[in-house]
């Protein structure tokens, strides 16, 4: 159940003092702490658009050109300060391998692999995300109709096999970073491998 709400005010992109209110939680399974921010939620009964972001300290602290988990999120925080909303934020760090872990797989990444590969590599799933605390806290919540934010097909069919009602679906852009660890082989294998729903062709023209 939803436990502890605390208003927060954030500076994310060109935008300061955004209000927001981030919740706690008890009850959920994977004893992690799990939190829930809610943006600008004036009407409570129009349906709220929802974000569920796992976790990546590399890219939401530090940025780090490996991935666009950091670019994501500011967007996703961006949209739903003018629009409303509710993000889920999942301490499940690379995909549940934990950070050194990832660390692990950023190293065979540099000699060859791709993230999937590197992660089955070292003994692990393609992905090890589990969204059964998102639905208990979407639960919690009293949510059981939403829109997603996601590109990510396997997040869809998470919620909609919980019984939560999807009533529309909105992609995030393609955030595109060069450099040596730049993140376009890792936006396209997303694609390719994980069927992310990204548009290619903006990866590409951005090379
Ligand atoms: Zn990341």
């Amino acid at each position: 159940m939803a436990e502890v709400r605390a208003r927060v005010e954030l500076n994310v992109g060109q935008h300061s003092n955004i209000p927001a209110e981030i919740i706690s939680f008890s009850g959920l399974k994977d004893g992690q702490e799990h939190v829930a921010l809610v943006f600008n939620r004036a009407d409570e009964q129009q349906v709220p658009l929802i974000r569920m972001h796992s976790e990546c300290l590399t890219g939401d602290v530090f940025h780090s050109s490996r991935c666009d988990c950091g670019e994501q999120l500011n967007e996703c925080i961006e949209t739903m300060h003018q629009q409303g909303g509710i993000l889920l934020y999942l301490r499940q760090e690379g995909r549940g391998i934990g950070l050194y872990n990832k660390i692990d797989a950023y190293v065979l990444q540099s000699q060859g692999m791709n993230t999937y590969e590197a992660n089955n590599h070292l003994g692990f799933e393609d992905d090890l995300r589990d969204f059964s605390d998102a639905v208990l806290m979407l639960q919690a919540l009293g949510l059981e109709h939403v829109k997603l934010m996601t590109n990510n097909p396997r997040k869809l069919k998470a919620l909609r096999s919980a019984g939560i009602t999807v009533d529309e679906v909105i992609g995030t852009q393609a955030h595109v970073k060069a450099g040596v660890s730049g993140n376009e082989h890792y936006l396209k294998t997303k694609i390719q491998h994980g069927a992310h729903m990204l548009d290619i062709k903006k990866i590409s023209k951005a090379e």
